[in-house]
């Protein structure tokens, strides 16, 4: 069977290009593109067939099928040739049931999906792979690709980076100077990647990079660019394959750019189209209260939609007040009965202290789909026997300094509730003793 994918325009102008052109907005509208797969071809193979093709790939050494993007490669990029695939063994996170903190918050069946456990930390590795891995086919097929650039509050860049130092290819990021952790500006430097520092945030380093990208032989790796969505897409249906390809009652994502929960949504609409699953999850995206233009365009009814100057934040990775991706995430959420919740400063960072106490250790982000997720059972929206899942989205070893910021009472704004500090003893056998017997009899254990 050949299966076949392209380009279309995502307001459904008429007109459909290569995967291989470059190209990212409809030349008829201006609008973004999606990548739109021959459904008809995919039918031809059973729902069940196509579980027990994707079961048994998953996380094996078959090169490069194990990859958790890459096991779905038909629903992907199914004309990619496997020579070309540049991978690095993503996806087949852990998602775990997160016992004693659901049951904090009243929930009897909450997970957590560990999108950040992969190689450069962050989810953003199952998108890259698939956007390296087609420009590599460009190259081999004598198109010219002599860079390919983004724009970056830190953890696309990264992920950029290590694929294509992996894949041979050139990198260049450009990201907010002083806005992003030391870890995620360490990453592409030590990968290779030309980059470039510059005194704007986020929305501005993406406008220029928009420009750089009409250059010739530039190629723009921004979620602009759909074929990360491809590759992204897989999370939802990961989920579901852990599950036994049961469905979830609900998936909270962090949203910046908005480009995940497009994707998110867009896997689980492909497992419904083809008969895998025959009801669809609600999805809550979870925005910093300081980034947050989709949560007030979902409060004043979809009616005005607004960019804004984004402020500060410890979610720094969704510092963003002008999303790309805006359309496609009000099209998700009005598909997935979805809401959308936001997050102060003081809730996020409370929420990763209080999950981190009972085993995690939580980036800023998904504080803020924890914190969501929090108002959303105190309301009665999501009930406490209700299957969650909550997409953490990077690793806490990124963040390590908000960490310790929180840990020692030094973030701005509000007084730490769980700081714990190290307490420094002289080298006595008999003040360890005390220190140690001082806790036990003082503290109940693992509050
Ligand atoms: C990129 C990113 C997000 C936001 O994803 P969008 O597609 O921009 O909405 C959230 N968390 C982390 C850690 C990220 O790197
Ligand atoms: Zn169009």
């Amino acid at each position: 069977m050949e299966y076949t994918a392209h380009f279309r325009c995502v307001a459904g102008c008429k007109g459909s290009y290569s995967i291989e052109e470059i190209i990212y907005k409809c030349p008829h509208c201006g609008e973004l593109l999606e990548v739109h797969h021959d459904l008809d071809a995919l039918r031809q193979r059973s729902p069940s067939s196509w579980i027990s093709l994707f079961d048994e790939r998953i996380r094996t050494n078959q090169w490069p099928y194990g990859s958790g993007v890459w096991g779905k490669k038909e629903w992907i990029a199914p004309e990619l040739d496997d020579a070309c695939v540049v991978s690095l063994h993503e996806g087949g996170t852990n998602l775990f049931w997160a016992e004693r903190y659901g049951k904090r918050m009243g929930l009897s069946d909450l997970w957590i999906k560990m999108c950040g456990n992969s190689h450069t930390g962050s989810f953003k590795d199952l998108g890259m792979t698939v956007l390296v891995s087609v420009v590599r086919q460009m190259i081999k097929n004598s198109r010219p690709v002599e860079a390919i650039v983004c724009a970056s509050t830190g953890d696309t860049s990264a992920a950029l980076a290590a694929y294509c130092a992996a894949g041979g290819i050139r990198a260049v990021v450009l990201l907010p100077r002083g806005k992003i952790s030391t870890a995620q500006l360490v990453q592409p430097l030590a990968n290779g990647a030309l980059v470039c520092a510059l005194d704007t945030d986020f929305d501005g380093c993406m406008a220029i990079v928009q420009r750089l990208s009409r250059e010739p032989g530039v190629y723009l790796a921004n979620s602009m660019n759909s074929l990360r969505l491809e590759g992204q897409k897989t999370v939802g249906i990961e989920i579901v394959q852990q599950f036994d390809w049961q469905v979830p009652d609900w998936v909270i994502i962090p949203g910046g750019n908005l480009g995940n929960v497009s994707a998110l949504g867009s896997g689980f609409d492909m497992m419904y189209a083809l008969g895998l699953i025959q009801k669809l999850p609600r999805i809550c995206v979870a925005q910093a209260a300081s980034a947050n233009p989709l949560y007030r365009a979902y409060k004043a009814g979809w009616d005005k939609y607004e960019p804004m100057v984004a402020m500060p934040t410890e979610a720094s990775a969704i510092r963003i007040g002008n999303p790309v991706s805006i359309r496609r995430a009000v099209r998700t959420l009005n598909k997935f009965n979805g809401v959308v919740e936001q997050a102060t400063e003081k809730e996020l960072a409370e929420a990763v202290a209080t999950a981190d106490r009972t085993g995690t250790f939580a980036c800023p982000h998904t504080g803020v789909a924890l914190a969501a997720l929090v108002k959303l059972v105190k309301r009665g929206e999501v009930q406490k026997n209700d299957r969650v899942v909550v997409i953490s989205t990077a690793s806490g070893l990124k963040f390590v300094d908000f960490k310790i910021r929180y840990h020692e009472n030094r973030i701005e704004g509000f007084e730490s509730a769980l700081a714990n500090k190290p307490i420094e003893l002289p080298n006595s056998y008999e003040a360890v003793k005390s220190s140690v017997f001082h806790a036990i009899d003082s503290k109940p254990p693992l509050t």
